[in-house]
């Protein structure tokens, strides 16, 4: 190849990106996360189940004037049936086209009532297929056309901007975590250039699973925000955008 590929940077040399998500719309979230994210100087991204928005409405709408993005995550939370509580909403039972209402649904609610559109999404239970066997169909293709980023959940790696496919971007599990777990995290994101998302639904010290330690996601916020770690601590969609604006850079270089 004659043509340099084209370096990926991140903005005001920073050496790795770091989000930090949130999912179902845990009131947690509003009580304990947003006075953290404020005495931080961050943005989140929250990516909301409608139901439990509309229990609150005034605190979410708060969360959205302080500069948190809102995502989608669709509105009805379909997951595999293997769950006793999704079973008669499981993935096994949906198509695409089902599916595709539920994003456009979840969508125009959330531009509605928080007067966000989103552009990010986050695959409910991490799991992007619907039907099963040899009828089964990735829905990742449907997140692609309609959002700059989708975010799985479980996942091991950190996102390479160079390779990530924004439309199943790695998730990386912060419920339970230590800050020393999630700074070996943002340290290999650090080490390879590269983008982490965490992922985390309620925040307290009160809940038995699935929830960050409020120290933790303290002292997470407080290590990106600091300028001598050389971090971008930015939403889910921030992030996506400008290495998506890189990747088609790149593309279009490639072409002419
Ligand atoms: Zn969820």
């Amino acid at each position: 190849m004659t043509n340099a590929e084209p370096v990926f940077t991140w903005p005001n040399g920073e050496r790795a990106a770091v989000s930090l998500s949130f999912d179902d719309a845990r009131p947690s979230q509003i009580d304990n996360g947003l006075p953290i994210f404020e005495r931080c100087g961050v943005r989140v991204t929250l990516y909301v189940s409608p139901s439990r928005v509309l229990d609150r409405l005034s605190d979410w709408q708060a969360a959205v004037a302080a500069g948190h993005e809102i995502g989608n995550h669709t509105v009805t939370h379909p997951c595999s049936g293997n769950f006793p509580w999704s079973r008669e909403n499981a993935l096994e039972d949906y198509t695409l086209t089902r599916m595709e209402q539920e994003l456009l649904d979840a969508n125009a609610f959330i531009r509605d009532v928080l007067g966000q559109l989103p552009t990010t999404f986050a695959y409910c239970c991490g799991q992007k297929y619907v039907g099963r066997g040899t009828e089964l169909q990735s829905y990742v293709p449907l997140v692609a056309r309609h959002f700059i980023v989708g975010r799985g959940f479980r996942d091991e790696s950190v996102n390479d901007p160079g390779i990530v496919d924004l439309a199943q971007a790695c998730g990386i599990e912060s419920d339970g975590a230590s800050f020393e777990d999630l700074r070996n995290w943002i340290e290999s994101a650090k080490a390879a250039g590269g983008w982490v998302i965490f992922v985390a639904h309620d925040i307290g010290d009160e809940f038995a699973r699935q929830a960050i330690r409020p120290h933790v996601l303290e002292a997470v916020c407080r290590y990106c925000a600091d300028p001598s770690n050389a971090l971008w601590i930015d939403t889910v969609a921030a992030v996506g955008a400008w290495i998506q604006r890189w990747q088609s850079r790149r593309i279009h270089m490639a072409q002419s």
